[in-house]
């Protein structure tokens, strides 16, 4: 098993606009398993859902719509359920049981990583594409040693670690690890760990190359 002990977290910006509904599906689902591997980013929703309700009331002279409050609070408590649900390997995460995946995924891929239906995306990548409507929801596992080619976004690309690790222009990220990137930023992931690094992505805009052919990020967006 995993250990599961977060060092990359939601940025601020993240948390007010989670806390107020208005992250793209995409990026609040990745959140979400973030902030469910995660308590101290749970404290920190909480703490600005309140005070992103405090505003609201200030600004409107008015409550906030009734019951959405209590929705919220239920969503982290539904997440709090399923703290630091550490993942074997994906060899052994039959074994594990069926709650092997974070409770926030479950409705987009099921309980378990066992028997996953891993579709071919390059050399040693394979995907998941989820539906939700706007914008693109992805697990990916990828082998180790393989990389993703450099790319920067038109949009946000948040990414959250499951199993095992990955180094970018932006550091190391390893299980429960989250990564928020924007417009501006550009990376190429590399796989750090001796398992296969299994990641859920959301995007809410393209991708784009740079210095590689469009058709090497191609299998990123075709289901
Ligand atoms: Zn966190």
């Amino acid at each position: 098993m995993q250990a599961v002990n977060p060092r990359h977290h939601l940025g601020e910006a993240t948390l007010l606009s989670y806390a107020a509904g208005a992250l793209p599906a995409a990026l609040a689902i990745v959140a979400t398993t973030h902030s469910s591997m995660c308590m101290a980013c749970r404290r920190q929703l909480r703490m600005a859902e309140r005070i992103g309700g405090g505003l609201i009331a200030l600004q409107h002279e008015a409550a906030p719509p009734a019951g959405a409050r209590e929705a919220m609070l239920a969503r982290l408590d539904a997440c709090a359920s399923s703290a630091a649900p550490a993942l074997g390997s994906f060899e052994d995460a039959a074994a594990v049981g069926p709650d092997t995946l974070p409770v926030p995924l479950h409705p987009y891929f099921g309980r378990s990583l066992a028997g996953l239906p891993w579709r071919w995306m390059a050399a040693g990548m394979q995907g998941i594409r989820a539906g939700i409507g706007e914008g693109t929801l992805l697990m990916l596992r990828v082998a180790p040693g393989e990389g993703i080619p450099m790319h920067g976004h038109h949009g946000s690309e948040f990414t959250c670690v499951l199993q095992g690790a990955y180094d970018d222009e932006f550091g190391r990220f390893s299980a429960g690890d989250l990564a928020e990137l924007g417009t501006d930023d550009r990376h190429r992931p590399v796989m750090a760990s001796d398992m296969p690094c299994i990641c859920i992505v959301g995007l809410d805009g393209d991708l784009h190359c740079e210095g590689c052919s469009p058709q090497a990020l191609q299998p990123l967006f075709v289901a």
